[in-house]
């Protein structure tokens, strides 16, 4: 029996135990501590040491486990990173237009866009600044076309007005709507912030040039037609169609083969006076009183006949149905 318990203490003895003879108490845990449970036990962590500089805690315990006031929560996640600015949003400088940036949209239907900008004002080279309202919303490299245009060519333009530019009226920019809005239609470029609606410009005298107004001069209205169908994809003004008697829509739509539309009609001043009154009677006409004394009983009858020429000439002009407007538009080319 001895033996056999010797033999099975001598199995399981640790390496440290075996040189030391081994006791009853060994074996029903009587003895002292093993060495290797003393090494193993776990430890016990032990909050560090207040820091010096540390406020005093006030009263509590949550408040002793508040993170000190500036210190960050180890385990709040760190913002992403701001996105890099763009070619664009680099090279529109405050020397060239007051555009700040304003944060993506993300709207129906793929209304919406990046990299946007509020084209508040454009600065001409002179450093006055054109005040664009209301402040338009556009992609950067919109606002970028806008501002060139203004500075480089429609400044310029101005000086053959005897005034200098102040103000762009701005009649449409972000619009997340269709086509026209046309239910149905695609998405229109003001959908995209790609597109401006300029109603006009203000100038430095306080006049006001609107440019689809024919009695804006002629020439000056021309010179803005040629300027913005060089600089843009799509401009559509005056007899386009019956959404830009107003405005000039203005956008950088590409197509293929970057195929454009340049569709304004400048037209000529409306005659100041209505033609109301009837024409001159020619001189042609026969006398109104021939036919009634050659026939006196039938002169009822014969008056249609002789006067008609005359109610020729007196009637009124017809009103202007759509089609003739458009066909006199035309001619006004
Ligand atoms: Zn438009």
């Amino acid at each position: 029996m001895v033996t056999a318990v010797s033999v099975l203490a001598g199995m399981q003895a640790s390496p440290a135990t075996a040189a030391r003879p081994l006791s009853l108490f060994d074996f029903f845990g009587g003895g002292r501590p093993r060495p290797h449970r003393t090494i193993h036990a776990p430890k016990i962590p032990l909050p560090r040491p207040r820091p010096a500089e540390a406020p005093a805690a006030k009263t509590g315990k949550l408040s002793a486990e508040k993170p000190a006031e500036g210190e960050k929560p180890a385990a709040e996640p760190s913002p992403p990173p701001a996105p890099k600015p763009s070619a664009c949003r680099l090279a529109l400088t405050e020397e060239i237009a007051i555009a700040p940036s304003i944060p993506d949209i993300q709207g129906p239907g793929g209304c919406g866009g990046s990299d946007l900008v509020r084209l508040d004002a454009i600065v001409l080279p002179d450093k006055h600044r054109v005040a664009v309202t209301p402040p338009a919303t556009l992609r950067c490299p919109t606002a970028t076309a806008i501002a060139d245009w203004v500075r480089t060519d429609v400044a310029p333009l101005a000086d053959k007005l005897g005034s200098e530019i102040s103000g762009l009226d701005n009649y449409d920019s972000y619009d997340c709507r269709s086509f026209n809005g046309i239910a149905g239609a695609h998405l229109s470029e003001h959908g995209r912030a790609d597109a401006l609606d300029v109603h006009g410009f203000k100038l430095a005298d306080g006049r006001s040039i609107v440019l689809t107004d024919r009695d804006v001069s002629r020439d000056f209205r021309e010179s803005v037609l040629h300027s913005v169908c060089t600089r843009f994809m799509t401009v559509l003004g005056p007899d386009s169609d019956w959404y830009h008697e107003e405005h000039i829509h203005l956008d950088l739509m590409g197509r293929h083969n970057n195929y454009k539309i340049c569709e304004w009609d400048v037209l000529d001043p409306l005659p100041k006076i209505a033609p109301l009154m009837p024409a001159a009677r020619p001189e042609e006409a026969p006398p109104r009183a021939v036919a009634g004394k050659e026939d006196g009983n039938k002169g009822d009858a014969a008056k249609p006949q002789a006067a008609e020429p005359a109610a020729k000439a007196a009637a009124p002009p017809a009103v202007p149905t759509p089609k003739s407007l458009k066909q006199a538009r035309r001619r006004g080319r």
